[in-house]
């Protein structure tokens, strides 16, 4: 079982992409925002309780990903291999994965990061909210999920660097051709 953290702040392209790796790979796409939202917009009781904390562009409780993560991957312990995006975003959440692999006789085997500036990731997430009508894109709650970044997630960079499964990826240009560089980058 192969194991891919996409990596990157709002806006990188991680979605589009994992679903372009996932594919090509048959590995399964895991997005929890994507699922997030989803119980949202069926108005379960996990969706009520996130609901407020995602349109502030607040990071969601570590536990109930937590929780999300373990459902997700049991459910799917057969796969060949997953894409994990949007998540791990705290420490903890890395730390909870990595035990959760560990239990199975897995591990976490690479992390890409799609990199892209500050100002372009803006632009976009700026024209998904016209496009899609995200009600996290926002000028204002787009600057609270870029600190909520900057703070919490931004630190697993050193993380993964530290256990050599660390690489960047220039994330501007053609979807096309990020995912080719992504390609190239997978050790599978
Ligand atoms: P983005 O496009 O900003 O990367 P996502 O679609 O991945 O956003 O997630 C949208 C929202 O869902 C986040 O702003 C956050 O509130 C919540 N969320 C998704 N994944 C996580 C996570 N791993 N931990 C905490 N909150 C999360």
């Amino acid at each position: 079982m192969y194991n891919l953290i996409l990596f990157g702040p709002p806006g990188a392209g991680k979605g589009t992409q994992a679903i372009k790796i996932a594919q090509r790979y048959s590995w399964k796409h895991i997005s929890t925002g994507d699922i997030l939202r989803s119980e949202v917009s069926q108005g379960t009781a996990l969706g009520l309780q996130v609901k407020a904390v995602m349109e502030g562009g607040h990071l969601v409780s570590d536990e109930l990903l937590i929780e999300i993560i373990n459902s997700v991957f049991l459910k799917n312990v057969d796969a060949a291999g997953f894409v994990f995006d949007g998540f791990p975003r705290t420490l903890n959440q890395a730390h909870e994965l990595d035990k959760l692999l560990v239990s199975l006789n897995h591990s976490v085997n690479q992390v890409l990061s799609l990199e892209v500036d500050e100002g372009e990731l803006v632009k976009r997430l700026l024209n998904r909210a016209q496009e899609q009508g995200r009600v996290d894109d926002t000028e204002e709650v787009i600057k609270n999920r870029l600190v909520q970044y900057h703070t919490h997630t931004k630190p697993l960079q050193q993380y993964y660097m530290d256990k050599g499964l660390y690489t960047e990826v220039y994330g501007v240009g053609g979807i096309d051709d990020i995912f080719e560089s992504l390609c190239k980058a997978i050790k599978q």
